[in-house]
């Protein structure tokens, strides 16, 4: 295998939602951007948890919104995504409101902003697994490709990559909420084949899934599971509740419980005799991770009392909602008609100067991340921190 060198100004770690927005933004400020993703395709938990709606794009009142609460790419990427199925509107769902979406078309619109993009490339199937730092500046991050190593000479690095693989590796502080606090964890899988007619499925297999639990026919943890049919004919889409874990077997033991769930539903539930499991997701979904330390915390306060910040450079509004292992889904809401601001020291690590974050792992405390984590929040980070990365190239241009 090769060893090769290669400089970039701006080296984003992870093409998901925050990433996705953060090499689009600086690259079309002129920053010679590299993007790598450990995965084959765009999108990262949004594609690879099958989820169906963006959330934390819109205010949440009694009116339906006409527009995103932040301009810019997560505005562009809604606006494609209506463009592509006309027949999907605003939806209102409890008190929040969201954008639905096809995972196809969210493939589609990412694909579409960073294909031969000026001044950006893409490396897909590129693991960043190796940083060397001096003093307190990463020098080097180093990835595994297809065509052997890289060894990369970023300006400035951007941790997109959900788990704070970056953090971590150049020894930057984080903070990571213990195990048995952690928020739960979920494994997605697709099943095909159920029987047409059957309005109160989403209701049923809850109900099914708590009995089987009671009679010890399935495992507690998986209690606060969720299921909803898809949008295609005779579809639906299981987020499996998994216990927070950091053992290498997650994937493997997911799997495992996603076939007993479905085998135990096709012996009992009618509408699910003839289905068959189509898709499994390739990893656990943490909605929990390594969260950089930075120049500020956001805290629970600052997002239930909508503290506005005078660097504040992200708006949202979406309730701080915390999946408790033992109560499961817990929400607490910002007043009707408000909204809080992320400030952008929350980006900036405080003891790497060149390492910023966007997505799941900014500078946020465990109840705060339970509300900026949703994809909306997650892509206007990404954009803002493309474009606190891009400036910070032009300024080191001029020193
Ligand atoms: C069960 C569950 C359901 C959810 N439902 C919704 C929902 O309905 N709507 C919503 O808006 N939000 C939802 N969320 C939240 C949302 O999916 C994520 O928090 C958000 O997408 C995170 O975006 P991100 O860019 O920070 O990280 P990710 O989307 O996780 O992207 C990180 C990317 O980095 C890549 N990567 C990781 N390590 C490396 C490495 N070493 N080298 C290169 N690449 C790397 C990964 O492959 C991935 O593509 C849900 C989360 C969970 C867990």
């Amino acid at each position: 295998m090769k060893n090769t060198k290669r400089e970039c100004e701006v080296l984003v770690v992870g093409g998901g939602s925050s990433g996705i927005a953060a090499a689009v933004s600086a690259s079309g400020r002129g920053a010679d951007t590299l993007l790598i993703e450990k995965n084959s395709f765009p999108g990262g938990s949004a594609v690879a948890g099958l989820h169906r709606f963006i959330c934390g794009l819109y205010i949440n009142s009694k009116q339906k919104p006409k527009d995103t609460l932040n301009a810019g790419i997560v505005r562009e990427v809604s606006s494609r995504l209506q463009a592509l199925a006309p027949e999907i509107t605003i939806t209102r769902i409890g008190k929040v409101y969201v954008l639905p979406f096809l995972t196809k078309d969210l493939k589609a619109v990412f694909h579409s902003l960073i294909y031969r993009r000026s001044h950006l490339k893409v490396l897909y199937n590129s693991r960043g697994f190796l940083v060397k730092t001096d003093k307190n500046r990463i020098k080097v991050v180093s990835v595994r490709s297809p065509k052997g190593t890289i060894d990369i000479i970023p300006k400035v690095v951007l941790d997109c990559s959900g788990e704070g693989v970056i953090i971590r590796l150049s020894g930057a502080g984080y903070r990571l909420t213990p195990l048995k606090q952690r928020q739960l964890s979920s494994y997605s899988f697709r099943v095909k084949g159920l029987s047409t007619g059957d309005d109160m499925i989403s209701i049923k297999v809850p109900y099914y899934l708590k009995q089987a639990i009671r009679e010890k026919k399935l495992p507690a943890y998986l209690k606060f599971t969720t299921f909803f049919p898809s949008d295609a004919a005779n579809e639906g889409i299981f987020k499996l509740s998994i216990t927070p874990t950091e053992s290498i077997n997650s994937v493997a033991c997911a799997k495992s419980d996603a076939r007993e769930t479905h085998r135990y539903l096709v012996s009992a539930l009618s509408s699910f005799r003839g289905s068959r499991i189509t898709e499994m997701s390739s990893e656990v979904l943490n909605r929990e991770g390594v969260r950089v330390r930075g120049e500020y915390s956001l805290s629970a306060d600052d997002v239930i009392k909508a503290r506005k910040f005078p660097d504040g450079v992200v708006k949202n509004a979406w309730p701080i909602e915390l999946w408790d292992q033992k109560k499961g889904p817990q929400y607490q809401y910002l007043k009707p008609g408000d909204y809080y601001q992320i400030p952008l020291r929350c980006l900036k690590a405080k003891d790497i100067v060149n390492l910023y974050c966007a997505g799941r792992c900014i500078s946020v405390s465990h109840e705060a991340l339970g509300s900026t984590r949703v994809m909306g929040t997650c892509m206007a980070l990404g954009e803002q921190a493309g474009f606190a990365a891009a400036r910070y190239c032009l300024e080191k241009a001029n020193l």
